[in-house]
């Protein structure tokens, strides 16, 4: 038998997650294929060659479990949306500010006032929904009413 590169004996060698149990044969290229334990007390048949490659690392447990912290931490969305022709509050969104290194927005206040650039967090979360001339404006008025 012609011995393959990752043909030595795993057996009870741990990969991640994973215990190499016995080999179980070879894939059409002959890679080993050795039978492993995970952690989480599953069995998975894996690659001789994916184990040492840290390409798996768990029986699929360990990707799932990934993939959810990956979905909690996508919440709110980190990545630049195309914010453009988007209305908050009183501003509408024109195009993106390149000259700054966070993510900036041009917007127009529709009282007609000089365009600025906004953080496009504060205008997502909508704290910014107004020119600064038309926040004053408003912070005036509500004091006004509160008393
Ligand atoms: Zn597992
Ligand atoms: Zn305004």
């Amino acid at each position: 038998m012609i011995l393959e590169p990752y043909s030595r004996d795993l057996a009870g060698v741990k990969f991640g997650r994973l215990t190499a149990i016995e080999r179980v044969g070879s894939d059409k290229n002959r890679n080993a294929i050795w039978s492993t334990r995970c952690e989480c007390s599953e069995f998975k048949d894996v690659l001789a060659l994916s184990l040492k490659s840290g390409h798996t690392k768990s029986c699929g447990c360990l990707a799932r479990e990934i993939a959810v912290v990956r979905m909690q931490s996508n919440r709110p969305e980190r990545k630049a949306a195309d914010l453009a022709g988007l209305v908050f509050g009183d501003l509408h969104v024109i195009r993106r500010d390149s000259t700054r290194k966070r993510v900036y927005w041009i917007v127009a206040c529709k009282c007609g006032s000089a365009l600025f650039s906004a953080i496009a967090d504060r205008l997502r979360n909508c704290e910014t929904r107004r020119c600064a001339t038309c926040a004053r404006k408003l912070r005036g008025n509500r004091a006004v009413t509160r008393i």
